[in-house]
């Protein structure tokens, strides 16, 4: 990888979840070893979550500022993984208040950054670099699909046609996309729970100001998607076509990029595992290959017990070896509990992990045969390019869209579950995981499917992909940028 050295001194803001983060900080490493000088802005219990990424680039400075109260958020939390479900809004408008202290560090900064990498729920740093006379790009940790669902709604504000009825209401009401390739169509319960609670209290301050953060993001000056042309072509071409050819770049998968293993897969990428990737691989090298069923719903969700226990009843029926990674309930919410007795009961079948378990490396496992999954994007990529084949049950956010990507058009993954509205029983989710793992034709043909996914995947990020063409494209563009302070002629956020 070559250094190539550049004055741009940018600023990274990522929203703190740990689907958002840890892509952020994937690209963050990739651009460090491009010579681009960085700052990160952090509140500070998330600051060990960069610990990795300082350790292996000691260049990378810092901006650790309070992290700013809201009454949703308990004191002493600063990360989405801690707040129950649809906590996003809340710490999108407590971080909004990070505006003054920042505007405060810019103006009083030697030679400070000339863009903003933020997440695209922190829309309000558009406002703050057009006040500075800065530019500011948008991450996207959701893919191209995804994020044209997301930002068709915001552009075009669809509504429930039984606005003031009850709230379970037309839950049902079917929302559709004509101006998406393939013209998706989706209940309004599978829309992104921001939108839908800025439907439900539209007109409120609080609700205008995240509408006009989704807007901002639309009107930035460039746009990264973490993902790669092969995977998401039309939908990609249908962002560039909406923002501009010149300002989107999908430089993924970025998990993968990485060729130093300090970083990928490392046992602390996005948290410390809580079980020891050494005894995870060690269970694993005893078993087969592709008889594992993997189990995890990313970092944030916590199922209701009675999906639990089917979940659980479906897991010990099925006969098959899993690794089920269960989140540590959050006090006062949805309980999320083993049911007693399960684990002896399985001992000899399976491995139950609580809290954070080191996700990448058990995917690319030999004996890894499915991957049953809610579908965040992390995951997805991740599934891909083990070349794991997928079992969908989408919970919630973009989650609906990735599990049409992955199901009715790239056609490696089979639809489990959809929520807590569609949950099979466990003789029926015994059956699918035994399925899941039968070396039948049908498997054999998703198998191959994937594993050619994966391929296109890998090749994505070799010198001359896609990715990298993407990537060095964005950094050369980010070169060219000089600060407002060392020039006469820049005036605003016009393109140059
Ligand atoms: N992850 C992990 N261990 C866990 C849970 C999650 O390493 O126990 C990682 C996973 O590999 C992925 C990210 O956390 O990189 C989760 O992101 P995703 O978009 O899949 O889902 P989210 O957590 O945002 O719902």
């Amino acid at each position: 990888m070559t250094m190539s050295g550049t004055d741009a001194h940018l600023l990274v803001f990522p929203y703190p979840a740990q689907g958002h983060m840890i892509p952020l900080l994937d690209l963050t490493h990739q651009l460090a070893i491009r010579g681009v000088t960085i700052t990160i802005l952090v509140t500070p219990s998330n600051l060990p979550l960069l610990e990795p990424l300082l350790s292996a680039h000691p260049s990378i400075n810092t901006l650790v500022l309070p992290f700013p109260s809201h009454p949703s958020i308990p004191p002493g939390v600063e990360n989405v993984k801690d707040l129950p479900p649809n906590s996003f809004r809340a710490m999108m408008l407590s971080l909004a208040q990070l505006h003054e202290p920042l505007l405060r560090w810019f103006r009083s900064h030697p030679s400070p950054p000339v863009a903003i990498i933020s997440d695209l729920f922190l829309g309000w740093t558009h406002c703050l670099a057009c006040e500075l006379g800065i530019r500011r790009l948008v991450f996207s940790p959701s893919g191209a699909m995804a994020l044209s669902v997301i930002y068709s709604l915001w552009r075009y504000l669809p509504m429930r046609q039984k606005q003031n009825s009850r709230e379970e209401d037309g839950q049902d009401e079917i929302v559709s996309f004509p101006n998406i390739p393939g013209s998706p169509k989706y209940h309004w319960w599978q829309l992104s729970p921001v939108y839908r609670s800025f439907v439900e209290t539209k007109g409120d301050q609080d609700s205008e100001f995240i509408k006009d953060g989704f807007l901002a993001d639309m009107e930035s000056w460039g746009l990264v998607i973490n993902s790669f042309d092969k995977l998401e072509r039309v939908y990609l071409e249908h962002l560039k076509r909406e923002m501009g050819h010149d300002r989107v770049w999908a430089v993924g998968p970025l998990h993968q990029f990485e060729d130093d293993e300090e970083i990928r897969g490392s046992k602390q990428r996005g948290g410390s595992s809580s079980v020891k990737v050494e005894q995870i691989s060690s269970w694993l090298d005893t078993r087969d290959d592709h008889e594992v069923v993997y189990v995890c719903f990313g970092s944030q969700a916590r199922l209701p017990n009675d999906i639990m226990e089917k979940l659980a009843f479906g897991l010990e029926k099925s006969g098959v070896h899993f690794i089920w990674v269960v989140k540590e309930p959050i006090n006062g919410h949805v309980d999320s509990t083993v049911p007693p007795g399960f684990e002896d009961r399985v001992a000899r079948k399976g491995l139950v992990i609580r809290g954070w378990a080191p996700q990448v490396p058990i995917l690319s496992h030999r004996a890894v045969g499915a991957f049953l999954t809610h579908c965040g994007w992390n995951s997805t990529l991740e599934g891909i390019v083990a070349g794991v084949p997928l079992l969908a049950w989408p919970m919630s956010a973009d989650q609906f869209s990735n599990a049409t990507l992955l199901v009715e058009e790239l056609k490696v993954a089979t639809r489990v579950g959809e929520g807590s509205r569609v949950v099979p029983d466990s003789d029926e989710l015994a059956r699918v995981l035994a399925d899941s793992i039968s070396k039948n034709l049908t498997n054999r043909v998703i198998r191959e499917r994937v594993a050619e996914l994966g391929r296109a995947a890998m090749e994505a990020i070799k010198e001359g992909g896609s990715s990298i063409v993407e990537l060095q494209s964005m950094h050369n563009k980010l070169a060219t940028l000089v600060s407002p302070r060392n020039t006469f002629k820049f005036s605003g956020n016009e393109e140059n």
